[in-house]
């Protein structure tokens, strides 16, 4: 069962939620933190990284000795990646998407490719819990492929947590993308709202099962609730605000590792995410 831990926009709590899941599962769960431009994770599970290896992207080089500056990949590239002048090749790698296109149509077979480091992986574990990171170098634009690095890793004999980035673009989509179920984690304000609302219309574009879980949802108001209800969406866990959570968290101290008697409710949150799963039957 793979389970992406989501939210409209960053600091909901959406890091708390998906390494309380983690923790409080314990055993045979593999946790992927897929947030890969700020992958923080780990400073709550504290993993022993046992291996480290870069990831990288194909991106084109030309040899210019076989150009003859016809345009035609300048042409194809769908995403301005390379600039043709009439005696040069330019090519932006940061902004190529590893598509292919100007290698595959080159007239003269000139493009080939060549691989650029783009980020890191890790994985390691902590006791039971087996533990993958993807982290972005700085400056790098391009987080989906190794957001996909990171998920190639998935253990599918395991538990599956995904901690995907904040948000509603690409980098979500490539994170969120093939699980079983996503949970969307928010907080009962205003800004809270409208960013579910968004995060709920793409999730519903994948067709993914999805729940919510509220976070602080003793404070603010009430219209989270309302919202949930009339879209018949259910309401998984609502998480009250408490100082010693947030104190703990400033700390890197799980909020499972501080009070572990929220534990058995994450876990109830999997149960009912399980019995979900069950009643639909086998993914289409
Ligand atoms: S398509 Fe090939 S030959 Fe034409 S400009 Fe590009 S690299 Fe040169
Ligand atoms: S691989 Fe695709 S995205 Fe990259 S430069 Fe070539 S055509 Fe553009």
């Amino acid at each position: 069962m793979i389970i992406a831990v989501a939210s409209g926009k960053g600091g909901t709590g959406k890091t708390l939620a998906a390494t309380s899941l983690a923790l409080s599962i314990g055993q045979n769960v593999q946790l992927l933190d897929c947030d890969v431009e700020e992958p923080n994770a780990a400073i709550f599970i504290k993993p022993k990284i046992e291996q480290s290896m870069t990831a990288s992207v194909p991106v084109p080089t030309v040899d210019e000795s076989k150009c003859d500056y016809c345009g035609k990949c300048a042409e194809v590239c769908e995403y301005h990646a390379i600039v043709v002048t009439r005696q040069q090749v330019l090519i932006f790698p940061q902004l190529c998407h590893s598509c292919g296109a100007c290698a595959r149509l080159c007239p003269r077979g000139a493009i080939s490719e060549k691989e650029r480091v783009i980020g890191r992986i890790d994985i390691g574990h902590k006791e039971g819990l087996r533990f993958v990171q993807g982290c972005l170098n700085v400056g790098e634009a391009m987080s989906p492929p190794l957001i996909r690095r990171v998920k190639e890793l998935i253990d599918p004999g395991r538990t599956v947590i995904i901690d995907a980035p904040p948000g509603t673009s690409c980098p979500v989509i490539a994170a969120v993308k093939g699980s079983d179920f996503c949970l969307l984690v928010t907080e009962p304000t205003p800004f809270g709202l409208n960013d579910l609302k968004l995060a709920v219309e793409t999730i519903r574009k994948l067709e993914i099962p999805f729940g919510v879980i509220i976070n602080r949802a003793d404070l603010g108001d009430n219209q989270t609730e309302a919202y949930c209800a009339a879209e018949n969406i259910p309401v998984l866990l609502r998480i009250p605000f408490k100082k010693e959570i947030a104190q703990a968290y400033a700390k890197g101290i799980a909020a499972v590792d501080i009070m572990p008697e929220c534990a058995p409710k994450f876990r109830g949150v999997i149960e009912e995410i399980g019995k979900t799963l069950e009643k639909r039957g086998p993914k289409k």
